[in-house]
């Protein structure tokens, strides 16, 4: 068997992988990274932009976010079931690491809040700038790191409860890996259908839509998940969570779940019901997709409906939308009728127009109680001005009465799944018995069991963030603890 041996070897070249190499290259490691794909970068290339507290450019748009305030809201969202240190590492260095990314010639262009009230920490990437991976591996080059592609890794070696390296296997057999330190960042469970099933349940690509190609299409020959292998190790598990969000199926996907130049969809004056004909929650919640998707969710076919007429489209075009992505901008330039026809010419019927609400519950499959649905929720709003049901703000009120009506169907979209490891502040991974696993570390969407069951939107950015900085804590930590097996 071919072999190779390393200070430092890590499993996975994505937002948390590449990190890893750069910091425990520069601290004097010898680094080799394993990538199973024939590519670097991972599931989005370091994303669109990254999460961070108190960084300069919150400071001159005059946002006063604090760490503080930041960590108790977050114990507050969690109920305190995530580990409060690891979640205190992630945010007092995110500042530090938007710096750093600076310097390595990431530009930011903005800072985006997902939606009104969410909070302006998304640190947008100037839109067409270089993606961060691709910038990061050059400088991982630089400090030395080893890259072998289209390489996967079967199993850890663990001797006298150490982490020792691993075996890896590519087109021309095995190679066994001897390493001081190993860094699990294979980018969580989310290609992995069967295992996300047996685990949550639920279905990737069946009850929950999935960006096309994400999954790996055999799970026989798909790579083991590094979760599978630190598991098989002896790591303590954490839940899986799926990052998802209410969204029009693709390839209708876009920023908040709709295509670009169909923001009409997310409003909170529109009307959402399910297959029943029923409102099942106040539209003015779509501004969370994470939120609103856990609604959908329980809904029959995990499926629900956005409903407005040309009234509040003529509304909408005239005097602007509630909810806005900030300067989220995908694609092309399209206008607003030729994507609706460009949609219909390719066959898609996620999203439809009709004349009458007969005709849209023929052509969707609602439930004729839409109707009364549609007639209770006008006769309250014009006899009462208000929403009995759902008590909907009453700037969002207005009766949907017609004669066109357009409607689009939305279902649980997931970006990817996280957890599955736990780690502690050092990055770390923790045995069952509570304690560190010595010689293993594991960073980004592997080991990222910091949400509770819901992905925060209110604090975007987050995933990529998370990923980098504690792609950064354990190459900084595997180094030295290479370091000190020396000495
Ligand atoms: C469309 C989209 C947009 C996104 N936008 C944002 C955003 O704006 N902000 C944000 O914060 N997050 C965003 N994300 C999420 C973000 O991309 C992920 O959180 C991040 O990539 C996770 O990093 P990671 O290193 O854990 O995994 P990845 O970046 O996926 O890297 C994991 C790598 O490990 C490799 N691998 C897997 N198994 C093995 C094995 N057995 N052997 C060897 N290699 C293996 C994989 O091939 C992959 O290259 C987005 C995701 C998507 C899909």
């Amino acid at each position: 068997m071919r072999s190779v041996i390393t200070d430092v070897a890590i499993i996975g070249a994505g937002a948390a992988g590449i990190p890893a190499a750069i910091e425990a290259g520069l601290a004097g490691a010898a680094v080799d990274v394993f990538e199973q794909s024939d590519h670097t970068g991972g599931s989005c290339n370091g994303g669109n932009g990254v999460f961070a507290v108190g960084t300069a450019m919150q400071k001159e748009k005059q946002f006063t976010y604090t760490k503080k305030e930041i960590l108790s809201y977050w114990m507050n969202y969690t109920h305190n079931m995530v580990d409060i240190r690891l979640v205190s590492e992630f945010i007092n260095r995110s500042a530090a690491t938007v710096e750093w990314l600076k310097g390595y010639g990431v530009e930011f262009s903005d800072l985006v809040a997902y939606y009104p009230g969410a909070m302006h920490v998304w640190h947008f990437r100037r839109d067409g700038s270089p993606f961060i991976t691709d910038l990061l591996k050059a400088v991982s080059d630089k400090a030395g790191a080893k890259y072998h592609l289209n390489t996967a890794v079967k199993n850890l070696i663990i001797k006298d409860g150490r982490c020792v390296g691993f075996i890896g296997e590519d087109s021309e057999g095995e190679i066994e890996v001897s390493a001081k330190a190993v860094i699990i960042a294979s980018g969580g469970a989310g290609k992995r259908a069967d295992f996300v099933k047996e685990q949550t349940g639920c279905e990737l690509g069946k009850d929950i839509t999935v960006f096309p190609g994400m999954l790996y299409e055999d799970a026989a020959t798909a790579p083991k998940l590094g979760i599978e292998l630190a598991w098989e190790a002896g790591a303590a598990h954490t839940k899986l969570m799926i990052d998802s969000f209410a969204s029009i199926p693709d390839p209708n996907f876009g920023p908040g779940g709709v295509p670009a130049q169909l923001p009409w969809f997310r409003q909170p004056q529109n009307i959402c019901v399910n297959l029943h004909g029923e409102r099942f929650i106040s539209e003015a919640e779509m501004k969370n997709g994470a939120f609103m998707g856990n609604a959908i969710a329980i809904q029959k076919q995990s499926t629900a409906f956005m409903i407005f007429d040309q009234a509040l489209r003529d509304k909408y075009d005239h005097t602007g939308m509630d909810y806005v992505m900030g300067n989220v901008h995908f694609m092309d330039d399209l206008t607003p009728d030729e994507y609706l026809k460009m949609n219909w010419d390719r066959g898609n019927r996620d999203i439809i127009v009709a004349e009458t609400l007969e005709e849209l519950c023929e052509s969707t499959g609602i439930d004729r109680s839409l109707i009364r649905t549609v007639e209770e929720y006008n006769q309250a709003i014009e006899a009462h001005g208000n929403d009995p049901i759902f008590h909907k703000e009453n700037e969002y009120l207005q009766p949907i009465k017609g004669p066109i009506y357009y409607c689009a169907k939305f279902r649980r979209h997931a970006y990817g799944v996280m957890g599955g490891l736990r780690i502690n502040h050092r990055a770390e991974v923790i045995s069952v018995d509570g304690d560190a696993i010595p010689g293993l570390y594991a960073a980004g969407n592997d080991a990222n069991a910091i949400y509770g069951d819901t992905y925060p939107f209110s604090l975007s950015g987050n995933t990529s963030s998370f990923a980098i900085n504690t792609g950064r804590i354990a190459g900084e930590q595997a180094a030295k603890f290479a370091k000190d097996l020396e000495s």
